[in-house]
């Protein structure tokens, strides 16, 4: 039921640990430090990070990876800012041409 995905940087250092709050929503819960080996045996969550853009610095290898917004997070976030904003432009361009011809008797 709990699942975690370890969230690495491209060289392979897990930064952190990705799960799902009880409303399926996602969140980084964010190491203190980046873990080099394969086991998290003991490990300091610095941070959760839920619904929003970060950039995470590796401080193994100095790699950044961005953590965007989960789809669900993202979802929710819409909904939540539903308001729909019509901008009304109405542009009038009447353009009178007036031609006069003298005309000469
Ligand atoms: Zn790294």
């Amino acid at each position: 039921m709990d699942e975690l995905k370890i969230w690495r940087c491209g060289k392979g250092h897990a930064l952190g640990v990705v799960r799902r709050n009880g409303r399926g929503v996602e969140q980084l819960l964010l190491y203190r430090h980046a873990i080099a080996g394969g086991s998290s045996e003991q490990v300091d969550v610095m941070a959760v990070v839920e619904g929003s853009v970060m950039d995470i610095r590796c401080d193994i290898c100095g790699e950044m990876r961005t953590w965007a917004i989960g789809q669900a997070a993202f979802e929710r976030l819409m909904s939540h800012y539903g308001k729909s904003s019509s901008t009304d432009n109405t542009e009038k361009n009447k353009t009178r041409t007036t031609t006069k011809l003298n005309e000469k008797h």
